[in-house]
């Protein structure tokens, strides 16, 4: 994994767990890289012969000009946090979504269902992306700052044909009456517990599946309140899991334990 900062993220905890329950004598590292240096860590990545590897923050973006190719999931994203090296031609993928929608169809099938997302940054991109080519009937984007919203509304109709629209986020946000699954994929709460979403809770029907990204605190202040009302909720955690999972099985082509892995964070972050 290249970030920075990068220590503290568990992700090597989990990897290294699932490579000894898959019998496997591999490694994962943990790398500070600095954007100076991004060029040369992903040409290492080839000259070393690694199997691939995770971008996390600020490389994401930065790392596109440096693969070789990349998924179609990843291009709509314009993100990578997953690199997979095919015999020295690197692909860039993005996992974030697909472990998102892979957490999601525990408690929900997104597929003809009416959403809402909170927010308009990476990960909001790539959940919406997913969403939309899961099959959903409507996404809404409602954002705090319009350009990006409109851009991620306009982007999901224009290169996934699907029913998309943009909201303006002022004020505290009512959830429309018949939508099935509202997530929160803004930055709010994390390491947070006491921030609020800005809604008007009693929007929150008892139908209304609630998920949130931020995995840290888990239980987060969104999720407590939307339980509280009755609604099945998602948490971070599950995005984060299933997305570490997708890429171990991209790596080695075998399908990891995803509760071990999810024991692993948990005990990890001690939630
Ligand atoms: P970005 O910085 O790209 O986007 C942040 C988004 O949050 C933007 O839409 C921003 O709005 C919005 N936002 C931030 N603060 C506020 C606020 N006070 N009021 C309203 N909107 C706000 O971040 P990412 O998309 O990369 O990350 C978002 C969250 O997702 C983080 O908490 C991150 O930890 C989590 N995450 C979780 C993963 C998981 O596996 N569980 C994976 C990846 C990310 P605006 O555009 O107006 O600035």
């Amino acid at each position: 994994m290249f970030g920075q900062p990068v220590a503290g993220n568990p992700t090597q905890y989990l990897m290294e767990k699932a490579f000894v329950a898959a019998g496997l004598d591999w490694r994962y590292l943990t790398l500070e890289v600095t954007p100076e240096q991004l060029p040369a860590a992903v040409a290492g990545v080839r000259a070393m012969g690694f199997r691939g590897g995770n971008i996390t923050m600020p490389h994401k973006l930065a790392v596109l000009p440096h693969l070789d190719e990349l998924s179609r999931a990843a291009s709509l994203i314009g993100a990578v946090n997953c690199i997979v090296n095919n015999d020295g031609r690197l692909l860039g993928e993005n996992t974030d979504g697909k472990g998102f929608v892979q957490a999601l169809r525990a408690s929900l099938d997104p597929a003809g269902k009416k959403v809402v997302i909170l927010g308009a940054g990476g990960a909001a991109r790539a959940i919406a992306v997913e969403l939309a080519m899961a099959g959903t009937a409507e996404i809404t984007v409602v954002n705090r700052s319009a350009e990006r919203g409109e851009q991620l509304a306009q982007l999901l109709v224009s290169e996934l044909s699907a029913t998309a629209s943009f909201q303006l986020w002022e004020g505290d946000y009512s959830v429309p009456q018949g939508t099935d699954l509202l997530v929160n994929a803004t930055s709010i709460g994390l390491f947070n517990s006491s921030a609020r979403v800005p809604l008007v809770l009693d929007t929150l029907a008892a139908s209304l599946t609630v998920a949130d990204v931020v995995f840290n605190p888990a239980n987060t202040r969104l999720l407590h309140e939307a339980s509280k009302r009755g609604c099945p909720t998602v948490d971070g955690l599950g995005m984060l899991v299933n997305q570490a999972a997708i890429c171990f099985q991209l790596w080695t082509g075998i399908s990891p334990d995803v509760s071990l892995m999810r024991e692993a964070l948990e005990e990890f972050l001690s939630v």
